[in-house]
């Protein structure tokens, strides 16, 4: 284990935090006062080091820009009433940087960068944590190529860096969704299950589209057959049929393993519902809805928890929910977020203390 001192620490001379209202800040646009940033180099992870966010320069070369090994992650923190930071389940946010890395062909990150720098970088920034409720500290991890050649081959330098916005309350108004029938976001074999900067730009043009016919996401199929449910947009998603949750497994490697989706599956079987990880077809879900048994469909992340969809539109077939009767996901949401606020019992090991 490296020890925590070579990560060297140069702070600000000044905060901006007196600038910001911590109210209703809008997501991603206010970043905190300080980055953490290392550099691979020679099969080694060198210059860890937190300073004053700021811009980085680099070469037009520049691997990442053109080829894409690009990957991230996204986690929050908290603070309760006592003022104590907590972060929601890091390490399997750090598992997962690592599943990607490796997709992608990229180093793996130590976990005494990772998680160490973590760590110091939000005590360092502790008073950019939002006391509020339903406010957090969002956490940016991601890694780059940053090789300066324009050769294809896996790059021989990257720089890894962790920064934090703090958010408000992300109020996911209930969506309308379209069955996406055409454009695909993953294949069996490709990268579906990393957290890749390229599944989303890759998933941003028929999700426009979408917007366009009024629709807020996509749910996204299966590439080959068009037939099984992959996930809604950048959420995993769960179908309540009858007193049975089913959300697609995660087998094929075509679906992002969501730590709130983890989190939920927990949850729902605490609930008393039965938790199916299986496939799950567009026939039946609307065979479900005919016959009135499929109840909810909400997506689930860390941006937003859950996200109810009032509407789901396959072909020329719309089915419509009435969210207030629903039970499962308001249930879901509001024991997630007690957890995460520090006013229930974390029986599950997830809240990580600064
Ligand atoms: C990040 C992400 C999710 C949600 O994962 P969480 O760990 O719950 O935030 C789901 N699907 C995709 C494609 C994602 O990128």
């Amino acid at each position: 284990m490296t020890a925590a001192a070579d990560i060297n620490v140069t702070r600000a001379e000044t905060s901006k935090l007196k600038d910001i209202n911590l109210e209703n800040i809008p997501f991603g646009k206010y970043f905190t006062d300080h980055m953490l940033e290392v550099d691979y180099e020679d099969g080694k992870w060198k210059n860890a080091e937190i300073k004053p966010y700021q811009p980085l320069l680099l070469a037009p070369s520049l691997a990442a820009l053109h080829y894409g090994q690009a990957i991230f992650e996204g986690i929050k923190a908290y603070k309760n009433d006592a003022g104590e930071a907590f972060i929601f389940r890091p390490y399997d946010n750090f598992k997962r940087f690592n599943t990607s890395a490796e997709r992608m062909a990229m180093p793996q990150v130590p976990e005494e960068i990772f998680m160490e720098g973590m760590r110091m970088l939000i005590d360092i920034d502790k008073s950019w944590i939002p006391g509020q409720k339903d406010h957090s500290l969002y956490i940016r991890p991601f890694m780059f190529s940053s090789d300066e050649m324009i050769g294809v081959r896996p790059s021989e330098k990257y720089k890894f860096l962790i920064i934090l916005s703090p958010t408000g309350p992300y109020y996911a108004a209930p969506m309308r969704i379209n069955v996406e029938e055409h454009y695909v976001r993953a294949v069996p074999g490709g990268v579906g299950f990393a957290k890749a900067a390229g599944n989303y730009a890759g998933a941003m043009y028929a999700t426009a589209q979408a917007r366009a016919k009024g629709f807020d996401q996509v749910l996204w199929m299966d590439a080959l057959e068009h037939k099984y449910v992959q996930e809604c947009g950048v959420m995993n998603v769960f179908f309540i049929i009858g007193n049975t949750a089913v959300t697609p497994d995660l087998k094929e490697g075509t679906i992002l393993a969501g730590v709130t989706r983890d989190s939920a599956i927990v949850l729902l079987k605490e609930m008393g519902y039965t938790v199916e990880e299986r496939a799950i077809s567009i026939d039946e879900i609307t065979e479900a809805y005919k016959q009135g048994t499929l109840k909810e469909v909400f997506g689930t992340g860390t941006a937003a928890t859950i996200s109810m969809i009032k509407a789901l539109n396959y072909k020329d077939f719309e089915m419509i929910f009435d969210v207030e009767q629903w039970k499962a996901a308001p249930e879901v949401k509001r024991r997630m977020d007690a957890i995460k606020a520090g006013v229930e019992v974390d029986n599950h090991g997830w809240m990580y203390k600064i």
